[in-house]
């Protein structure tokens, strides 16, 4: 095997893949490694994201590989790495709190200036005191958004009346789990059916 083609495979069997309960609920994300392990020991199943079947690992051998470059290649065999999977046991929704940090606070208000709405890289947004620290304002989930440099320049020390502001949605803490906490960019287009995250995106675009 070429080594360009066996650190491909590598990568692919790091890729996400969404873990879905029995109830089709997201719980996890684990990687495409972990994913067919699991199917393997039919402890899941795979989930077609288009038709929404669910094969076993024998059965997804058998389905034709659309894309080619997510077929996991062996010498005797070729499978396409998994997206999403089932359990075939579990049914419980954990109930994870997402903890309050910076880049969940990112997550959460999706790289967007909750004053303007302008959506900008990490460096051009900071994390801005609802009621400023300076008169109490704590640091939670209830009194931080991102602001963008401009909003949060204009907004100073200044509750956001007092500088003519207006949050788009009061802050809250988010009702995640901890599979959200991804890079945006980890999640796949097939998961925004599952996944609340991915479908606010969706609906956007
Ligand atoms: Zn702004």
């Amino acid at each position: 095997m070429r080594a360009t083609e066996t650190l491909r495979r590598a990568d692919l069997l790091q890729r996400a893949t969404l873990v879905l309960n029995r109830s089709w609920r997201p719980v996890h994300v684990t990687t495409v490694r972990r994913a067919l392990c699991m199917v393997f020991r039919e402890s899941a199943r795979i989930v077609c994201p288009e038709s929404l079947q669910t094969y076993c690992f024998d059965s997804w051998l058998e389905v034709p590989i659309q894309d080619p470059s997510v077929a996991i290649r062996s010498p005797r065999v070729a499978i396409a790495a998994p997206e999403i999977i089932l359990l075939a046991n579990y049914n419980r929704v954990p109930c994870h709190v997402a903890p309050f940090t910076r880049r969940n606070l990112f997550l959460r208000d999706d790289y967007t200036c909750q004053y303007c709405a302008r959506r900008g890289p990490s460096n051009r947004l900071s994390v801005d005191h609802v009621k400023p620290r300076s008169r109490g304002g704590s640091t939670s989930w209830e009194n931080c958004v991102l602001a963008c440099v401009r909003c949060n320049a204009r907004k100073a020390n200044q509750t956001p009346k007092e500088a003519g502001l207006r949050l788009l949605r009061a802050p809250t803490r988010p009702r995640w789990t901890p599979y959200l906490n991804l890079r945006p960019t980890q999640h796949m287009e097939s998961w925004s059916r599952f996944t609340p995250q991915s479908k606010r995106k969706a609906n956007r675009r």
